[in-house]
């Protein structure tokens, strides 16, 4: 393992200021994604839940074509929270509508068309005997970031609905109308970052950007900060020694956690959610350390 030291505060202000946020594009991010799954794929030791995964994203992809629209809350709702510094879509006020309903009903029997192992099998279809009742359960587990260890499998298909749901939702606000709600909390919907990226985008280059787990959204965050606690006094990285060096494991002393930061401007195809997943090698070495993960990524819980 590498270690080196933070970078030096001064170069990381001296990025031209980039928008504060990026909504998602739901109508492309989850087709990109199992396209990037699937490159990953070939030659990983992880490669058939890899495949797995690339087909659950482009069921993700493909199931949006026919579901009724996801509606915002009533736009008093989301001035006040604006007013208050709240997630206009706060997941930890969410309750299921029939778009997301639909969602999670459409990705179900889409994804129950694909060859699954027998243990996938199974999840999908403790999911679809579920009664309203218990999906709501569920879904809160997700929401929440309180998946049960025994359960993980069948929760995978209920997150991966409410990406979907939460992308489309967070693709009708407005940038503008996002205020920062805390440190390591996505200003759209309040959950917690799966990775983070330093771009190279126009206007934006050498910034980092967190990324939501949930909602998809990419919000501006200083480099030399602990994209958990907002801590600068302890930060390093680490990363595989050998490794392309596009992906390093942002380290903080202070709350003992640590979250990738994804170098899009060494490798652009790299993505926060499938590549997190891929580099699961690293989260194994930076955990010898004593850390633990503080970035959330709904197809990573149980490794
Ligand atoms: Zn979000
Ligand atoms: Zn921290």
């Amino acid at each position: 393992m590498v270690k080196s030291p933070r970078p030096d505060p001064s170069m990381v202000g001296g990025v031209v200021k980039p928008s504060y946020a990026r909504l998602p594009e739901p109508e492309t991010l989850f087709k990109e994604r199992a396209q990037r799954f699937r490159t990953l794929a070939s030659g990983h030791d992880l490669k058939p839940y890899l495949l797995f995964l690339a087909n659950l994203c482009e069921v993700q992809h493909a199931i949006q074509d026919g579901l009724p629209a996801a509606e915002l809350p009533a736009p008093d709702d989301l001035a006040r929270a604006r007013e208050f510094a709240m997630p206009p879509l706060d997941r930890n006020r969410f309750s299921a509508d029939a778009a997301c309903e639909a969602t999670l009903d459409g990705l179900c029997s889409v994804i129950g068309l694909c060859e699954l192992t027998p243990a996938a099998g199974m999840a999908l279809q403790k999911v679809r005997a579920a009664n309203p009742a218990a999906l709501a359960i569920m879904m809160q587990s997700v929401l929440s970031d309180s998946v049960p260890v025994e359960a993980i499998a069948e929760h995978v298909f209920v997150a991966a609905a409410l990406q979907v749901h939460f992308a489309r939702l967070a693709a009708q606000l407005e940038v503008k109308s996002l205020v920062a709600v805390g440190d390591g909390i996505c200003p759209a919907c309040g959950g917690p970052p799966a990775s983070s990226m330093v771009v190279d985008w126009q206007g934006a280059g050498g910034a980092r950007f967190c990324a939501c787990a949930l909602c998809g959204t990419q919000w501006n965050y200083i480099r030399a900060k602990c994209s958990v606690c907002g801590s600068t006094k302890d930060v390093t990285y680490q990363e595989i020694e050998g490794g392309p060096g596009t992906i390093k494991a942002e380290c903080c002393g202070e709350c003992r956690t640590y979250v990738k930061v994804l170098h899009l401007q060494k490798d652009i195809a790299l993505d926060p959610i499938a590549d997190d997943v891929a580099s699961l090698g690293l989260d194994l070495l930076v955990r010898e350390t004593g850390l633990r993960r503080g970035g959330v990524n709904p197809f990573l819980i149980g490794y």
